[in-house]
């Protein structure tokens, strides 16, 4: 049901994270209000500054609050001096992951005219769909084998979770086609020929495509299809993959579309969704106002398209829909960051998107 006001859990995090999320917030209020939406906001304190002063990376009761917001945006997390004891890398947003169940993360890439490229290719609009919750990620705090001779990691898949991640992957080629005019296409990508984990999963592929007889799939082996992702990337429509692959095929797949500043994300279960540019803090350009705004932003559209299908709400889906034309408008004519070849700042540029927002282009 439509509802008059939306939460919102604000996770600005570290480094850019907290300038980015400034700026997404700023086109994210403007958007909704443009449509008649309500966003509340609430912030929370977490990662790895919030550890240095507190002792803890994210506390319970802010963990517990996300569950209760429509949707969580967050900027980004960890910094490279601060660390756990064993020297691992503060990282909340894992937490956040594994408490929520998040077992999707969806990185739509899509290729803004005046956004440079190295590849050769002119209508890229992909969502890469990445399995979050198992496959290597899933044996890695099992106990490592005692000895300084080998070691291993075990590559799990089940039923239960590849069955819910091929129902989002169908599920939003329909969408994808019915909103965008997109083929309605799904490509897996694996290892069938050599991990047994793999052609189980390619199994569950066959079963769910047998499900949705409307869309049109593919299977490929994941090495010809990192190298098509390159050479051919306006063949696909959506991409879905497990765990690890999916890892570095959405960082070939951002950096088709011009990098990580303008690639965003949203990590979701059936019941939550956190939302995020794809990029990192960023210490090297960190407090120096320089940080591209654009992946945040897009990221802020993400979660007014997923508020707008779990409440069936026109009007989200509709400030979705504007912020990516003012952001694609802008990135066409410009100010653009130094990451795109430009010379703005991330002020310039989010007053800009909000001015192509407020004029309707
Ligand atoms: P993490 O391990 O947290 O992903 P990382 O150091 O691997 O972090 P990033 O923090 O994403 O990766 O930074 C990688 C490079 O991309 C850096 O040189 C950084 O300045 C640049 N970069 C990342 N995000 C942006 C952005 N929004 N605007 C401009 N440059 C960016």
């Amino acid at each position: 049901m439509a509802r008059n006001r939306y939460e919102v859990a604000l996770l600005p995090g570290d480094g850019i994270g907290l300038e980015v999320t400034d700026a997404a917030v700023a086109v994210l209020t403007d958007a909704a209000e443009q449509h008649g939406v309500t966003l509340s906001y609430a912030t929370y304190d977490a990662g790895a500054a919030y550890y240095r002063v507190s002792g803890e990376a994210i506390s319970a009761a802010s963990m517990s609050a996300l569950g209760e917001a429509d949707a969580v945006l967050l900027g980004a997390m960890g910094l490279p001096d601060v660390r756990y004891p064993d020297g691992t890398e503060i990282a909340p947003q894992i937490d956040v992951r594994e408490h929520y169940g998040l077992f999707a993360s969806l990185r739509p890439c899509r290729l803004f005219p005046g956004v440079p490229t190295r590849v050769r290719a002119e209508a890229v609009d992909m969502l890469i769909i990445r399995e979050l919750t198992e496959g290597l990620f899933a044996g890695r705090h099992d106990p490592a084998e005692p000895s300084d001779e080998r070691a291993s990691d075990r590559l799990t898949i089940t039923r239960a979770t590849s069955e819910k991640l091929f129902e989002v992957a169908f599920a939003q080629a329909k969408r994808r086609r019915r909103l965008h005019g997109t083929p309605g296409h799904v490509t897996l990508l694996d290892k069938a020929n050599v991990l047994r984990s793999n052609a189980f999963l390619r199994k569950l592929f066959d079963e769910a495509a047998a499900r949705h007889p409307d869309v049109a799939t593919a299977r490929l082996y994941i090495d010809a299809g990192a190298m098509m992702l390159v050479t051919n990337p306006e063949r696909f429509d959506v991409v879905v993959t497990e765990n690890i692959f999916g890892d570095i095929t959405s960082e070939i797949a951002a950096g088709v579309v011009g990098g990580l500043g303008v690639a965003p994300s949203g990590d979701v279960s059936e019941t939550h969704g956190v939302f995020q540019p794809s990029h990192g803090t960023a210490p090297d350009i960190a407090g120096r106002g320089v940080a591209n705004p654009v992946a945040a932003i897009l990221s802020a559209a993400m979660l007014l398209d997923w508020i707008a299908e779990r409440h069936g709400d026109p009007r989200c889906a509709g400030a979705a829909a504007s912020i990516r034309t003012a952001t694609g408008a802008v990135l066409a004519r410009g100010p653009r960051t130094r990451d795109l070849g430009g010379d703005a700042g991330t002020l310039e540029v989010t007053r800009a998107i909000r001015t192509a927002l407020a004029a309707g282009a």
